[in-house]
């Protein structure tokens, strides 16, 4: 079987951040987060885990009408109507970067699938409470819907998301009305969602797993997008029950995973990195810090890093107020 490339493709460009009006004006830092992460990769000397991929088209309103009404497109566009229903601060710098938002998931999705020995990574965060009719909860436009469809349509292949945002990817379910070929381009039972708290959310998600797993040993899925969002995590200001060992965990099973399936397919499955939520206001690198450390625990067991063993993940469950201490590298 092929070795897996030993760097994370990233499909970042600043075009892709939304400058205005973030930082002062918005509960939500997402908008922000692609270029945050990017300065803290650089800062923690992290660089040699990712290798970066600036180049590329953003979406155009036709690729937004796959998955949104053309009035919503409109008003998004024109600062009209609705087109606060994201809760975002509406800025031209906003739109723009949407488009490249949405693009970095496609086009991630796209070079895993076809060069599958590279991990891909979109640096991007809310998308998945879009609608067809209006954005939701920080999220304007259904950026994993768009890339499932366009991908299905040009290569007829059906992918997976394991979100562990710490809320419901509704997206995905909220589109099957308005465009069927979501129904094929990610079949029911495929938008795995883990619940729980802890042991009971590992497991939650080990069932997912599992569950995919039989549709990609069945050539019914060919490629998997894991969505490591840090508001699961239970320091996150409107986040979820996984403390970071739980939370961590996950990454790690997800890699394991991931080198199992590929043993038993003979070939690398492909596979594509994303961020989505995560939001503190007391720490906000905490949130970068935790998105860094489930990357490297990608890097680590799926690219077999070596830069990246010096990611620890610690044996028990640390106090609340220590796990920033762990070393990530
Ligand atoms: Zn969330």
């Amino acid at each position: 079987m092929k070795k897996r490339s030993k760097r994370i493709l990233t499909f970042y460009t600043d075009q892709q951040v939304c400058f205005d009006n973030i930082e002062t004006a918005s509960f939500s830092k997402s908008p922000l987060k692609p270029y945050l992460l990017m300065q803290r990769i650089k800062k923690k000397g992290l660089t040699g885990a990712f290798r970066m991929q600036s180049h590329f088209q953003p979406f155009t309103k036709t690729d937004f009408e796959l998955a949104h009404t053309e009035t919503y497109v409109h008003n998004v566009f024109n600062g009209e109507g609705n087109h606060r229903s994201n809760s975002l601060p509406w800025s031209k710098n906003l739109v723009h970067s949407v488009g490249y938002t949405n693009a970095s998931l496609y086009e991630a999705k796209k070079y895993a699938l076809l060069h599958p020995q590279t991990v891909c990574f979109a640096p991007v965060s809310g998308m998945h409470h879009a609608q067809p009719e209006r954005g939701s909860g920080f999220c304007t436009f259904s950026g994993q819907v768009i890339s499932a469809i366009k991908l299905y349509e040009e290569f007829g292949v059906s992918g997976a998301y394991f979100d562990l945002d710490g809320h419901f990817g509704n997206s995905i379910e909220d589109s099957r009305w308005f465009n069927p070929a979501i129904n094929l381009a990610i079949p029911k039972g495929c938008n795995v969602n883990p619940t729980g708290t802890n042991e009971s959310y590992v497991e939650s998600f080990q069932k997912g797993l599992a569950h995919v797993g039989e549709h990609i040993k069945a050539g019914k899925i060919h490629y998997v997008v894991f969505a490591h969002g840090a508001d699961s995590h239970e320091d996150d200001d409107i986040g979820g029950g996984c403390d970071t060992k739980h939370w961590l965990q996950c990454a790690q099973l997800f890699s394991e995973w991931v080198n199992a399936i590929s043993a038993e397919i003979g070939k690398p499955l492909p596979v594509t990195l994303a961020l989505f939520g995560g939001y503190r206001s007391d720490n906000y690198e905490a949130v970068l810090d935790l998105h860094l450390k489930s990357l490297l625990t990608c890097s680590r067991i799926i690219c077999e890093n070596p830069q990246c063993e010096t990611l620890v993940i610690p044996k028990k469950a640390c106090p609340r107020e220590d796990w920033m201490t762990y070393k990530v590298a």
